[in-house]
């Protein structure tokens, strides 16, 4: 078997000899990322490289955390073809360490968000803004119809490419919809921030369903138009019994915009597991169209953000539904990429 390894692995080739490493990227809890280029293809594409290490030596490699999430990822990406979606190239593995080769892309829509807030000033024109939003809804739904949930979606997580196509990325958390659930940041050990979390996730539902994805991208809507994160809660942390707490200072930030919801329009809510520590909340009418107020939206656009963000998750506006939005019609159109 050892002879076996050996003379396997001695006719791959190795990852630098196929990628030229142009420079480091980020890191994270699983390893690093790394921009390069191919030697391959004479063109000098160019590549992220995520890196995840083994956590210990052995015949058996663990990799921290995210084994599951990198196993996870690799099944789904092979399975995944769309112009939305950052591509994965190849997976390779070389002393123990998984190299997952990924189609490059330069920005994401935090870089987006930051260099209007800070560099420009402005917001983001309206037809790049709905070209960008078409973009992630035809990813989106993509994914929806291959019956995929992100269940991560946020600005960081969202790439552009440098000819200003959007790629989802970050497949690590999404999970094919049959799976069996568990909650998100306590069963995997990932922190993922709550500012985008759908209400019903909040209010105690075990089951996510592509409206959570939907009710994300409605929050990612109000941030670019915003320049900051639309429901920017404080987490409440695990208490020392680890009992999962109340997102009580999230939900607050919603209902300030939203109002509070009505169980007429919501009938699963009086059912919910954290029903009581809603009621304690103190009330507040909808004031989404206050909200916009100011900002670059028409009232064609502050209806397709309400329907995005409909407390009820059964008839909240789905992807394909969304990209039929006639905001999407009117004028300014979107750009083209
Ligand atoms: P992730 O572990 O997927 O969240 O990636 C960590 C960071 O690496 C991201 O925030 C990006 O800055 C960068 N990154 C990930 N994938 C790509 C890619 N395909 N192209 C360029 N940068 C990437």
């Amino acid at each position: 078997m050892r002879l076996y390894r050996a003379q396997r692995d001695s006719a791959r080739k190795p990852v630098n000899a196929k990628y030229a490493i142009l420079g480091f990227i980020s890191s994270g809890t699983y390893g690093r990322v790394y921009k390069a280029m191919s030697r391959d293809d004479g063109e000098g594409q160019l590549y992220a490289i995520k890196k995840f290490k083994p956590d210990k030596e052995g015949e058996m490699p663990t990799y921290t955390g995210v084994t599951q999430s990198a196993a996870r990822e690799i099944a789904l990406n092979r399975e995944i073809k769309h112009e939305n979606i950052i591509a994965l190239r190849e997976v390779m593995l070389e002393e123990k360490s998984i190299y997952m080769v990924f189609e490059y892309a330069e920005h994401d829509f935090l870089q987006v968000i930051h260099h209007h807030a800070t560099g420009l000033i402005r917001s983001v024109p309206a037809p790049v803004l709905k070209s960008l939003m078409f973009q992630l809804l035809n990813g989106v739904q993509y994914l929806h119809s291959s019956h995929i949930l992100h269940r991560d979606l946020k600005p960081a997580n969202i790439l552009i490419t440098s000819k200003g196509v959007v790629k989802i990325g970050d497949l690590g958390l999404a999970r094919l919809v049959q799976n069996p659930l568990q909650p998100l940041s306590y069963g995997d050990k990932v922190v993922v921030t709550i500012w985008y979390r759908a209400p019903e996730l909040l209010m105690g539902a075990r089951h996510y369903t592509k409206a959570i994805d939907c009710w994300a991208i409605g929050c990612i809507l109000g941030e670019m138009l915003s320049l900051r994160p639309m429901f920017k809660g404080e987490e409440a942390k695990l208490d020392s019994k680890k009992n999962v707490p109340f997102q009580r200072d999230q939900v607050v930030k919603i209902v300030e915009v939203l109002g509070t919801p009505d169980p007429s329009r919501w009938p699963g809510l009086l059912h919910m597991p954290e029903y009581q520590n809603l009621a304690r909340i103190e009330r507040y009418k909808p004031a989404l169209p206050a909200w916009c107020r100011g900002k670059a939206l028409s009232p064609a656009g502050v209806e397709f953000m309400n329907q995005l963000l409909d407390y009820n998750p059964t008839t909240r506006l789905n992807a394909r539904e969304a990209l039929q939005h006639r905001w999407f019609q009117e004028d300014p159109i979107p750009t083209a990429k």
